[in-house]
């Protein structure tokens, strides 16, 4: 067998969970590689969810949901300053509006106690209307200190270029198609770029997850999809609507539709939970948005409906299990990272850190002396002083030409962002890496341009620059080209 690629350790899939293993594994005497098999980090479920790092109260007293959500919580307040992330530790609310629902607080006090969630409390509606002055229809609420509302892409690319700068490699565009065996054993991974070589392989392939599974000889769980839709609202309209996060009080599918602000000022609502057939299927509907906004009202009666900016959707990737399947395989050399659904952007690191535990403790690989775990900083040029800004533009001029007018972003900061080591390369790229395109406008007049940045810095024609996955070529072909004469 030809192998592409030689290495110890394969891990598939370049969501959060992926990105996490790929930086924990990074931190070992061993070679590591990550294969995605759309263009870009992210795509799947880690594109499109509450960005919420739960504190860790819902999950069921030591099921791994629980377990991981608690430690991966605490594990994102040790490393946001060296992986840059960008996180609001606001905490979090969950409301009610009944006095049914107020004892059912009770209830997720005393579970969130039992799995460790420090600092839980039950405020009285006087003290909630002092931190959110618009629920006015809340009679309590239980409040979690410990959460927080992150850039969940940004959150896995941050894992990406951290195990990237200490060894690893990621291979983009690139399915795995099967398993390469001997003797029942695993040895490598079949992609559509050829084989890699491997000892163990790591299943982080979300909603594809029991797919990938079965390729290896592993049916034991299935993975169904469940959607969740969103509205966002630009950020001018919603300076004051709400502060933090704001659940209803849950449901037994959920934990409820939401009103979130995000760490940029957007606030949104969402998710509700839909059971779909298609693991592809994130189109948003006419009914999804009416249920969101209904439910939604119920919280903040006054929300600007005039200034919802777009909507998406994402999926959940619910196990046959009922939890995470975090761990080996029956089948050798396979270990799977599965139904990572909520809260699995909050628990990534803890899930990586139990999974990568299990493979060092089988292989005995060691602990390398000079992993790296810090990130440089990101500049920022709407963080930055007015004497900051002049000295940038100074440095490098392209810090002077703002690309995103909404979003105030620079041709500077797209630059840095396609040419990082785990860079953007397509038109959305761009925008999770920067937020060039994420307001009011929604790319309408940055997109042609970033576009045209994103040809130029790869080296490549406009018309094989790609808004997202395959196929989404932003342009066709030139007015004036060829057959339009
Ligand atoms: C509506 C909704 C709300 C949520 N809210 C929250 C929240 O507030 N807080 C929280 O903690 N969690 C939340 N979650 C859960 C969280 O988003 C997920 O747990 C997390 O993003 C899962 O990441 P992942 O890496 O496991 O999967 P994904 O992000 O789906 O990544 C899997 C990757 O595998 C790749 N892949 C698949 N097949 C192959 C193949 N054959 N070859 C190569 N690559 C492949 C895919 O392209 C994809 O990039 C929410 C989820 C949803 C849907």
């Amino acid at each position: 067998m030809n192998f592409f690629k030689e290495t110890d350790v394969v891990v598939i899939g370049g969501g959060v969970t992926g990105a996490a293993i790929l930086r924990e594994l990074s931190k070992y005497d061993l070679k590591c590689l990550l294969v995605e098999k759309e263009p870009d980090l992210s795509l799947g479920t880690t594109k499109a969810n509450s960005a919420i790092l739960h504190a860790g109260f819902d999950a069921p007293t030591g099921s791994k949901k629980a377990l991981t959500n608690v430690r991966g919580n605490a594990m994102y307040h040790e490393i946001q300053e060296d992986l840059d992330l960008d996180i609001k530790w606001c905490g979090s609310m969950v409301a009610a509006t009944t006095d049914e629902e107020a004892e059912t607080l009770k209830e997720l006090l005393a579970r969130g106690t039992e799995n460790g969630v420090p600092g839980l409390k039950i405020l009285s509606k006087e003290e909630v209307l002092k931190e959110e002055p618009n629920l006015t229809s809340v009679i309590a609420a239980l409040w979690a200190p410990t959460a927080g509302v992150c850039w969940p892409f940004g959150a896995a690319i941050a894992f990406a270029e951290c195990a990237l700068q200490n060894g690893a490699e990621i291979v983009r565009d690139c399915a795995v198609t099967g398993f390469v065996k001997e003797d029942g054993k695993i040895v490598g991974v079949q992609t559509d770029k050829g084989a890699i070589s491997a000892k163990y392989v790591i299943n982080a392939a979300g909603v594809y997850a029991d797919e990938i599974a079965k390729l290896a000889g592993d049916d034991s769980f299935t993975i169904k999809p469940r959607k969740g839709e969103y509205i966002l609202f630009d950020k001018t309209a919603c300076t004051d609507l709400v502060y933090g996060i704001i659940f209803p009080t849950p449901t037994k599918t959920s934990k409820g539709i939401l009103v979130c602000t995000t760490t940029h000022g957007n606030t949104f609502i969402g998710p509700n939970a839909k059971d779909v057939t298609s693991k592809e299927d994130t189109s948003i509907t006419s009914e999804g948005m009416n249920e969101i906004v209904n439910s939604a009202r119920k919280l903040i009666p006054n929300l600007p409906m005039g200034q919802a900016i777009t909507g998406f959707a994402g999926l959940r990737a619910v196990s046959s299990t009922g939890d995470f399947i975090i761990g080996a395989s029956e089948v050798e050399g396979l270990y799977n990272a599965a139904g990572i659904q909520s809260p699995g952007l909050t628990a990534a690191p803890a899930i990586a850190e139990d999974i990568v535990n299990e493979i060092v403790a089988k292989a005995g690989f060691a602990k390398k002396t000079n992993f790296n775990g810090k990130l440089p900083k990101t500049a920022k040029f709407t963080h930055m002083t007015e004497s900051e800004k002049e000295a940038k533009i100074k440095e490098n001029d392209l810090y002077g030409r703002v690309i995103c007018r909404c979003e105030t972003i620079t041709e500077g900061e797209i630059v840095a962002a396609i040419k990082a080591p785990c860079g953007a390369r397509t038109v959305d790229g761009v925008k999770r890496r920067t937020r060039a395109g994420m307001g009011r406008c929604q790319a309408g007049f940055c997109g042609p341009r970033v576009t045209q940045i994103i040809a130029r810095e790869l080296g490549i024609d406009v018309t094989e620059v790609l808004k997202e996955e395959q196929g989404s070529e932003m342009f066709f072909h030139k007015l004036g080209a060829e057959g339009d004469k």
